[in-house]
C-alpha cells in the first residue's frame, strides 16, 4: 500500500487539525479503497457500483438481465449477481471498519452493458437459451442515440425496481455481517443517481425502505441506514427544498452538473473548451475547477434550500472537483460536510480543505 511517511505525515496531521470538512474518497474496489486509507481518508464518498459489473462473469449475467424480456427472467438473472454484489460490499464496510460509505444504486448508461458485437451476443443467447436473432433485435430496440440523457441513473430503478432491489438486499445483508466480523456499526449510506424531481426519489426511497424491512426482519436485526440523493442535474438543485423532504443527504456530482449546466458534454469537451480558453473566452475548464457564477451557484442555491427544509442534512460533493484545490475552497464557503475525490487526491484534498478553513 502506497502510505504517507515521516515529515508528510507530521504535515498532514496539523492539516487534519485545522481543517472543517471531513476528506472522503471515491473508490469501489478494495485496492482503492484501501489507497484511499492509507491516505487518510475518512470514509467512501461514492462507490461507483457500474464499475463493478464489468469483468466477464458479472457482465454475462448483467447483459441476460437487462435483455430478459420479462420481470421473472430478470430476477433470476439477479440472483446470480447478489452473492457478489453481496461480497463486494462486505469487503468494501470490512476495509472502511465503521467509517461512512456511501454506495451510490447502479448509474450506467445503459448502451455499455449492451452486448456489441455478433460473438457477445451468441455469447449471451447461449448462456439465455434464446434465438440470437431475438436477442439482436431486443439489443437494438435498447439502443439510445443520447445516451448520457437516457436511460441511466433512478430513471434504470423506475423502469427496473429489482436492480435496485437487488442491490438494496446486498447493501444491508453486507451491513449485518461486516459488523459481526468488525465488531463495528455499520450505518451505510445508499445514494440514488442522476434525480430530478421529489417523486422519483420518493418511489426508488419506497423500494429500498421495503427491502430494508425485509431483510433486517429476516436476521432479526436492527440497523440505520441512510437514503440520499445526488444533486447533478439542475432541475436538482432548483427543487432542492422538495427533494430534501425525501432526502436524507445530499452529494454533489459535479460532472453531470457541469455537463447539465452547460450543456456540454463532459467526454466530448477538452476539444473545444482548449481552444475557448486560449481566446480568453473562459479562464479555467469547468470540468476541472468548480464555475463559481453557474454550477457553483446552483450548488449554493440547493445547499441553502436542502438545509432550510431539513435542517443541518449531510452534504458533500464527489463530483472529480472534489479534488481541485480551488473548488475545495468554494466548498468550504458553501459549508460542505465533506468532499470526496479519488484516492491518489485525498493527500491534497485534506491539504486544500484545511488552506480553506485557514482563510475563512
Ligand atoms: C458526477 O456526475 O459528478 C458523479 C460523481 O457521477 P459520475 O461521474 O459517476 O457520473
Ligand atoms: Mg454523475
Amino acid at each position: 500500500q502506497p502510505a504517507l511517511s515521516g515529515d508528510f505525515s507530521a504535515i498532514m496531521e496539523w492539516a487534519d487539525a485545522a481543517r472543517r470538512m471531513k476528506v472522503r474518497a471515491n473508490a469501489e474496489t478494495p485496492v482503492d479503497a484501501r489507497t484511499a486509507r492509507s491516505f487518510g481518508a475518512e470514509g467512501i464518498g461514492l462507490c461507483r457500483t457500474e464499475h463493478m459489473f464489468f469483468d466477464d462473469e458479472r457482465i454475462l449475467a448483467m447483459r441476460e438481465m437487462i435483455l430478459s424480456d420479462t420481470e421473472e427472467e430478470r430476477r433470476a438473472a439477479l440472483a446470480k449477481l447478489l452473492p457478489m454484489q453481496r461480497a463486494d460490499f462486505v469487503e468494501l464496510f470490512e476495509i472502511m471498519a465503521g467509517l461512512p460509505v456511501t454506495i451510490r444504486l447502479l448509474d450506467p448508461p445503459l448502451h455499455e452493458f449492451l452486448p456489441k458485437t455478433e460473438e457477445e451476443i451468441g455469447e449471451v443467447a447461449a448462456a439465455m437459451g434464446v434465438d440470437a436473432e431475438r436477442l439482436r433485435q431486443r439489443t437494438e430496440a435498447l439502443h439510445e442515440f443520447n445516451p448520457m440523457l437516457g436511460h441511466r441513473g433512478c430513471r434504470l430503478a423506475v423502469c427496473y425496481p429489482e436492480i435496485a432491489e437487488m442491490q438494496a438486499r446486498a447493501v444491508f445483508e453486507a451491513a449485518i455481517e461486516a459488523a459481526a466480523s468488525t465488531g463495528e456499526p455499520v450505518v451505510p449510506e445508499i445514494m440514488v443517481p442522476l434525480v430530478g424531481m421529489a417523486s422519483e426519489l420518493s418511489f426508488v426511497k419506497g423500494l429500498i425502505e421495503g427491502v430494508a424491512k425485509t431483510v433486517l426482519d429476516e436476521a432479526g436485526v436492527k440497523i440505520d441506514y441512510l437514503v440520499g440523493t445526488m444533486i447533478e442535474l439542475p432541475r436538482a438543485a432548483l427543487n432542492a427544498g422538495e427533494i430534501a423532504r425525501e432526502a436524507e443527504f445530499f452529494s454533489f456530482g459535479t460532472n453531470d452538473l457541469t455537463q447539465t449546466t452547460f450543456g456540454i458534454s463532459r467526454d466530448d469537451a477538452a476539444s473545444f473548451l482548449e481552444v475557448y480558453r486560449k481566446k480568453g473566452i473562459i479562464e479555467q475548464d469547468p470540468f476541472v475547477s468548480i464555475d463559481v457564477e453557474g454550477v457553483g451557484a446552483l450548488v449554493r442555491l440547493a445547499a441553502e434550500k436542502g438545509r432550510a427544509r431539513r435542517g443541518a442534512m449531510k452534504l458533500g460533493i464527489c463530483g472529480e472537483h472534489g479534488g481541485d484545490p480551488a473548488s475545495i475552497s468554494f466548498c468550504e464557503d458553501v459549508g460542505l460536510d465533506y468532499i470526496s475525490c479519488s484516492p491518489f487526491r485525498v493527500p491534497i484534498a485534506r491539504l486544500a480543505a484545511a488552506q480553506a478553513a485557514c482563510r475563512r
